[in-house]
Protein backbone atom coordinates (compact mmCIF):
# COMPACT_ATOMS: atom_id res chain seq x y z
CA UNK A 1 0.00 0.00 0.00
CA UNK A 2 1.14 3.05 -0.90
CA UNK A 3 1.57 6.27 1.39
CA UNK A 4 0.69 9.34 -0.33
CA UNK A 5 2.34 12.52 0.87
CA UNK A 6 -0.19 15.56 1.23
CA UNK A 7 0.12 18.16 -1.65
CA UNK A 8 -0.93 21.93 -0.59
CA UNK A 9 -1.30 24.12 -3.78
CA UNK A 10 -2.11 27.87 -3.62
CA UNK A 11 -3.57 28.93 -6.43
CA UNK A 12 -3.51 32.99 -6.37
CA UNK A 13 -5.21 33.72 -9.26
CA UNK A 14 -5.08 37.24 -11.08
CA UNK A 15 -4.91 39.06 -7.52
CA UNK A 16 -2.84 41.12 -5.59
CA UNK A 17 -0.05 44.11 -6.44
CA UNK A 18 3.71 43.11 -6.60
CA UNK A 19 4.30 44.01 -2.61
CA UNK A 20 1.11 42.48 -1.79
CA UNK A 21 2.41 38.92 -3.32
CA UNK A 22 5.93 39.45 -1.97
CA UNK A 23 4.33 40.06 1.82
CA UNK A 24 2.16 36.84 0.99
CA UNK A 25 5.19 35.08 0.10
CA UNK A 26 6.89 35.83 3.07
CA UNK A 27 4.23 35.22 5.26
CA UNK A 28 4.08 31.58 3.66
CA UNK A 29 7.82 31.24 4.27
CA UNK A 30 8.03 31.87 7.59
CA UNK A 31 4.88 29.49 8.69
CA UNK A 32 6.20 26.24 6.62
CA UNK A 33 9.38 26.75 7.83
CA UNK A 34 8.31 24.57 10.93
CA UNK A 35 5.99 22.32 9.07
CA UNK A 36 6.97 20.10 5.95
CA UNK A 37 4.85 17.17 6.36
CA UNK A 38 2.82 18.17 3.67
CA UNK A 39 4.26 19.11 -0.44
CA UNK A 40 3.57 23.06 -0.58
CA UNK A 41 3.26 25.25 -3.29
CA UNK A 42 2.02 28.71 -4.84
CA UNK A 43 1.30 29.65 -7.85
CA UNK A 44 1.84 33.43 -8.13
CA UNK A 45 0.44 35.37 -11.06
CA UNK A 46 3.58 35.73 -14.32
CA UNK A 47 4.98 39.00 -13.57
CA UNK A 48 5.85 37.70 -9.57
CA UNK A 49 7.13 34.56 -10.29
CA UNK A 50 11.16 35.16 -10.56
CA UNK A 51 10.77 37.33 -7.21
CA UNK A 52 8.90 34.87 -5.70
CA UNK A 53 11.11 32.17 -6.71
CA UNK A 54 14.34 33.81 -5.56
CA UNK A 55 12.38 34.62 -1.90
CA UNK A 56 11.37 30.83 -1.60
CA UNK A 57 14.38 29.39 -3.07
CA UNK A 58 15.67 28.46 0.51
CA UNK A 59 12.66 26.95 1.68
CA UNK A 60 10.26 24.00 1.04
CA UNK A 61 7.79 25.86 -0.56
CA UNK A 62 7.58 25.33 -4.71
CA UNK A 63 6.31 27.77 -7.38
CA UNK A 64 4.51 26.75 -10.02
CA UNK A 65 2.57 28.82 -12.70
CA UNK A 66 -1.18 29.00 -13.15
CA UNK A 67 -0.96 27.99 -17.15
CA UNK A 68 1.84 27.89 -20.05
CA UNK A 69 1.61 27.68 -23.87
CA UNK A 70 1.98 24.85 -25.60
CA UNK A 71 4.87 26.27 -27.87
CA UNK A 72 7.98 26.93 -26.74
CA UNK A 73 8.59 30.32 -28.41
CA UNK A 74 7.37 32.82 -31.11
CA UNK A 75 4.46 34.69 -32.91
CA UNK A 76 2.21 34.22 -29.74
CA UNK A 77 1.59 37.96 -28.22
CA UNK A 78 0.94 37.50 -24.69
CA UNK A 79 1.71 33.91 -24.38
CA UNK A 80 4.30 32.16 -21.72
CA UNK A 81 6.17 29.11 -22.32
CA UNK A 82 7.61 26.17 -20.62
CA UNK A 83 11.26 27.00 -21.05
CA UNK A 84 10.20 30.81 -19.80
CA UNK A 85 8.67 29.62 -16.91
CA UNK A 86 11.54 26.77 -16.05
CA UNK A 87 14.05 30.28 -16.49
CA UNK A 88 12.68 31.97 -13.45
CA UNK A 89 12.62 29.42 -11.33
CA UNK A 90 9.19 27.68 -11.81
CA UNK A 91 9.21 23.56 -10.91
CA UNK A 92 5.78 22.83 -12.28
CA UNK A 93 2.80 24.65 -13.97
CA UNK A 94 -0.55 24.70 -13.29
CA UNK A 95 -3.05 23.02 -16.86
CA UNK A 96 -6.66 23.00 -17.92
CA UNK A 97 -8.15 24.95 -14.93
CA UNK A 98 -11.67 25.47 -15.47
CA UNK A 99 -11.36 29.33 -15.62
CA UNK A 100 -8.94 28.68 -18.46
CA UNK A 101 -11.47 26.48 -20.28
CA UNK A 102 -14.23 28.28 -19.79
CA UNK A 103 -12.99 32.24 -20.21
CA UNK A 104 -9.77 31.33 -22.69
CA UNK A 105 -11.68 28.26 -24.48
CA UNK A 106 -8.27 25.90 -23.46
CA UNK A 107 -9.80 22.52 -25.03
CA UNK A 108 -8.80 18.95 -24.27
CA UNK A 109 -6.89 19.06 -27.10
CA UNK A 110 -4.84 22.13 -26.06
CA UNK A 111 -5.02 21.14 -22.57
CA UNK A 112 -2.91 17.78 -23.71
CA UNK A 113 -0.98 20.23 -25.79
CA UNK A 114 0.24 22.20 -23.01
CA UNK A 115 0.56 19.64 -20.39
CA UNK A 116 2.73 17.32 -22.91
CA UNK A 117 4.78 20.86 -23.72
CA UNK A 118 5.28 21.24 -19.75
CA UNK A 119 7.04 17.98 -19.63
CA UNK A 120 9.02 18.41 -22.35
CA UNK A 121 10.19 21.09 -21.18
CA UNK A 122 10.72 19.61 -17.14
CA UNK A 123 8.04 21.27 -15.49
CA UNK A 124 5.79 19.13 -13.03
CA UNK A 125 1.96 19.33 -14.08
CA UNK A 126 -0.87 19.59 -12.34
CA UNK A 127 -3.75 18.64 -14.24
CA UNK A 128 -6.94 20.16 -13.22
CA UNK A 129 -10.07 18.48 -13.85
CA UNK A 130 -13.69 18.98 -13.25
CA UNK A 131 -17.63 19.01 -14.19
CA UNK A 132 -20.25 22.20 -14.44
CA UNK A 133 -23.55 22.17 -12.31
CA UNK A 134 -25.33 21.34 -15.52
CA UNK A 135 -23.03 18.20 -16.11
CA UNK A 136 -23.36 17.08 -12.35
CA UNK A 137 -27.16 17.60 -12.54
CA UNK A 138 -27.60 16.01 -15.81
CA UNK A 139 -25.55 12.99 -13.69
CA UNK A 140 -22.67 13.11 -16.46
CA UNK A 141 -19.69 13.89 -13.93
CA UNK A 142 -17.47 10.77 -14.81
CA UNK A 143 -18.03 10.95 -17.97
CA UNK A 144 -16.98 14.76 -18.13
CA UNK A 145 -14.19 14.45 -15.75
CA UNK A 146 -12.53 10.85 -16.55
CA UNK A 147 -12.97 12.13 -20.22
CA UNK A 148 -10.52 14.93 -19.53
CA UNK A 149 -8.15 13.04 -17.21
CA UNK A 150 -7.74 10.68 -20.55
CA UNK A 151 -7.75 13.19 -23.09
CA UNK A 152 -5.16 15.25 -21.33
CA UNK A 153 -2.85 11.99 -20.47
CA UNK A 154 -3.52 10.35 -24.07
CA UNK A 155 -0.09 11.00 -24.97
CA UNK A 156 1.64 10.24 -21.58
CA UNK A 157 4.03 6.96 -21.03
CA UNK A 158 3.76 5.35 -17.72
CA UNK A 159 7.31 6.53 -17.06
CA UNK A 160 6.32 10.44 -16.86
CA UNK A 161 3.55 9.54 -14.46
CA UNK A 162 5.61 10.49 -11.40
CA UNK A 163 5.39 14.32 -13.03
CA UNK A 164 1.76 14.90 -12.63
CA UNK A 165 -0.76 15.73 -10.05
CA UNK A 166 -4.62 15.54 -10.62
CA UNK A 167 -6.36 18.46 -9.12
CA UNK A 168 -10.41 17.47 -8.99
CA UNK A 169 -12.33 20.68 -9.41
CA UNK A 170 -16.09 20.66 -9.44
CA UNK A 171 -16.64 24.41 -11.12
CA UNK A 172 -19.80 24.68 -9.40
CA UNK A 173 -17.21 24.42 -6.06
CA UNK A 174 -14.45 26.92 -6.77
CA UNK A 175 -14.94 30.49 -5.53
CA UNK A 176 -18.73 29.80 -4.37
CA UNK A 177 -18.59 28.86 -0.91
CA UNK A 178 -20.31 25.51 -2.09
CA UNK A 179 -17.52 22.69 -1.38
CA UNK A 180 -17.91 19.18 -2.44
CA UNK A 181 -18.55 17.26 0.43
CA UNK A 182 -16.24 14.71 1.77
CA UNK A 183 -18.33 11.81 -0.06
CA UNK A 184 -18.59 13.60 -3.14
CA UNK A 185 -15.03 14.76 -3.67
CA UNK A 186 -13.81 11.01 -2.32
CA UNK A 187 -16.76 9.41 -4.93
CA UNK A 188 -14.76 11.52 -8.17
CA UNK A 189 -11.52 10.74 -6.38
CA UNK A 190 -12.00 7.24 -6.37
CA UNK A 191 -13.01 6.49 -9.75
CA UNK A 192 -9.82 9.10 -11.40
CA UNK A 193 -7.75 6.49 -9.40
CA UNK A 194 -9.04 3.34 -10.58
CA UNK A 195 -9.04 4.86 -13.96
CA UNK A 196 -5.62 5.84 -14.02
CA UNK A 197 -5.35 2.12 -13.13
CA UNK A 198 -7.40 1.11 -16.02
CA UNK A 199 -5.06 3.09 -18.30
CA UNK A 200 -1.82 2.83 -16.22
CA UNK A 201 -1.68 0.02 -13.67
CA UNK A 202 -2.07 0.05 -10.12
CA UNK A 203 0.88 1.21 -8.85
CA UNK A 204 0.94 4.22 -10.87
CA UNK A 205 -2.74 4.44 -10.07
CA UNK A 206 -1.90 4.01 -6.25
CA UNK A 207 1.07 6.84 -6.43
CA UNK A 208 -0.92 9.41 -8.15
CA UNK A 209 -1.75 12.27 -6.27
CA UNK A 210 -5.41 13.91 -6.23
CA UNK A 211 -6.13 16.98 -4.63
CA UNK A 212 -9.63 18.56 -4.57
CA UNK A 213 -10.17 22.06 -5.18
CA UNK A 214 -13.21 24.34 -4.89
CA UNK A 215 -14.28 26.54 -2.04
CA UNK A 216 -11.62 24.32 0.60
CA UNK A 217 -10.99 26.79 3.95
CA UNK A 218 -9.77 25.77 7.34
CA UNK A 219 -13.01 24.76 8.67
CA UNK A 220 -13.58 22.15 5.92
CA UNK A 221 -9.80 21.05 4.68
CA UNK A 222 -9.85 18.32 7.59
CA UNK A 223 -13.09 16.36 6.73
CA UNK A 224 -11.75 16.56 3.08
CA UNK A 225 -8.17 15.58 3.38
CA UNK A 226 -9.41 12.43 6.12
CA UNK A 227 -10.62 11.28 2.92
CA UNK A 228 -8.46 8.36 1.86
CA UNK A 229 -8.69 9.00 -1.86
CA UNK A 230 -7.65 12.95 -1.35
CA UNK A 231 -4.13 13.75 -1.12
CA UNK A 232 -4.30 17.66 -0.44
CA UNK A 233 -5.50 20.48 -1.68
CA UNK A 234 -5.80 23.21 -4.45
CA UNK A 235 -7.01 26.40 -2.79
CA UNK A 236 -7.84 29.62 -4.46
CA UNK A 237 -9.36 32.27 -2.49
CA UNK A 238 -8.12 30.86 1.05
CA UNK A 239 -4.29 30.97 -0.14
CA UNK A 240 -4.58 34.93 -0.23
CA UNK A 241 -4.44 34.63 3.32
CA UNK A 242 -1.38 33.28 5.12
CA UNK A 243 -2.83 32.28 7.93
CA UNK A 244 -5.87 30.12 6.48
CA UNK A 245 -3.42 28.99 3.99
CA UNK A 246 -1.41 28.00 6.84
CA UNK A 247 -4.29 26.12 8.79
CA UNK A 248 -5.17 23.99 6.01
CA UNK A 249 -2.00 22.33 5.46
CA UNK A 250 -1.43 22.16 9.10
CA UNK A 251 -5.35 20.13 9.56
C1 LIG B 1 -9.18 27.31 -7.61
O1 LIG B 1 -9.12 28.38 -8.18
O2 LIG B 1 -8.53 26.38 -8.06
C2 LIG B 1 -10.01 27.20 -6.42
C3 LIG B 1 -10.20 26.02 -5.92
O3 LIG B 1 -10.56 28.36 -5.89
P1 LIG B 1 -11.36 28.52 -4.50
O4 LIG B 1 -10.57 27.79 -3.44
O5 LIG B 1 -11.43 29.97 -4.26
O6 LIG B 1 -12.69 27.88 -4.70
Amino acid sequence: MTTRKQRITGNWKMNLALDEALELARGIRNRVRAHVDSDVAVCPPYPYLEPIAQLLKDSPVQVGAQDMDAFASGARTGAVSGPMLRSVGCSFTLVGHSERRAIFGDTNEIVSAKLRAALEHDLDVTLCVGESLEQREAGTTFDVVLEQVESALSTIQAGQMNRIVVAYEPVWAIGTGHTATPAQAQEVHARIRSHIGHLYDADIANSLNIQYGGSVKPDNAATLKSQPDVDGALVGGASLDPESFIQIIRT
